[in-house]
């Protein structure tokens, strides 16, 4: 058992691995490394319409297949069954969180749809931010009907932390709206279950990529609200982007790495991410290990 912090490398099972995750695997198991402490594996599939099955027996394969281990689980523990490191399987958890949070008073039933959120901001020329949301559900009291998006009240003013990578910095919280909890199609959300995981297993350090910055004020906010007197520290990474500069999805057939570790690549795959996310000037074969040395 190390006394350095707890990380989690936590990939959401939509697709095949990219080489956007491995980049920020490099990132977390480089922090980690570091800083004595420890990597969890967790399967993020909290959306049930987009997660599937197939795509995460496949992840689990190419994380073996790239030699990444987490300190717990163990892949073979994730494939033989219902584990506390899925989110799917853990559905009376966020029950319990969300159940905490009504009895505050904080969570309510809103009807706005994207429409209702485009229209407002058609007729004031400017996107919905601050606390709320456009046509004032938290006041309306609707009832919580299982169609119905459920949201949190967050509260106003700003968040501030030590970002491990890019320094000091602070949002507004609820920039867009009270975030929500649970979708209209009965799904938690990613903000939520981040939130309830990050908590409950030990995470005290959230490594990630730069493009989930605007989350943070929420999270650390969110954190607070469910009992967590110290939010966990973050390390907000470069993102792998197009020449464009556009952010590297799932949908990107060429990024999946999946068809190159066929072919046994590991290593020009490890060497060419942490290579275009600039850990490393050369373009060359690396070593799991030895990329972790890259960082920090
Ligand atoms: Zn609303």
């Amino acid at each position: 058992m190390s006394g350095g912090p707890t990380t989690r490398f936590a990939p959401a099972p939509t697709g095949r691995l990219h080489l956007g995750h491995l980049a920020n695997a490099i990132y977390v198991w480089g922090l980690a490394h570091r800083l004595a402490g420890r990597v969890i594996l967790r399967i993020e599939d909290h959306d049930r319409q987009r997660c599937r099955p197939e795509f995460e027996a496949a992840l689990l394969d190419d994380l073996d297949r790239l030699g990444i281990a987490a300190d717990e689980p163990a892949t073979d523990e994730l494939r033989a069954g219902p584990s506390s490191y899925r989110q799917s399987d853990n559905g009376p958890i966020y029950d319990a969180a969300l159940q905490q949070l009504e009895r505050a008073t904080l969570v309510y039933a809103c009807d706005c749809s994207r429409s209702t959120f485009a229209a407002w901001r058609a007729a004031h020329g400017r996107p919905w931010t601050g606390a709320g949301c456009p046509t004032g559900c938290f006041e309306r009291g609707l009832e919580a009907r299982r169609d119905l998006t459920l949201r949190v009240a967050l509260g106003a003013g700003d968040e501030t932390w030590d970002d491990l990578l890019v320094g000091r910095r602070s949002g507004a919280v609820s920039a867009e709206g009270d975030p929500p909890v649970r979708d209209r199609n009965g799904n938690w959300t990613y903000a939520f279950c981040v939130v309830v995981d990050d908590m409950r297993h030990g995470v005290d350090l959230a490594v990630r990529g730069e493009d989930l910055l605007d989350a943070t004020p929420d999270q650390i906010r969110l954190a607070r609200l469910l009992g967590r007197d110290e939010p966990p520290r973050f390390a907000h990474h470069p993102l792998i982007r197009h020449a464009d500069g556009s952010k590297l999805s799932k949908a990107d057939g060429a990024t999946s790495i999946g068809e190159l570790l066929d072919r046994g690549r590991s290593e020009g795959l490890i060497g060419e991410a942490a290579h275009r996310v600039g850990l490393s000037a050369m373009l060359q074969p690396l070593k799991f290990e030895d990329a972790l040395d890259l960082v920090g």
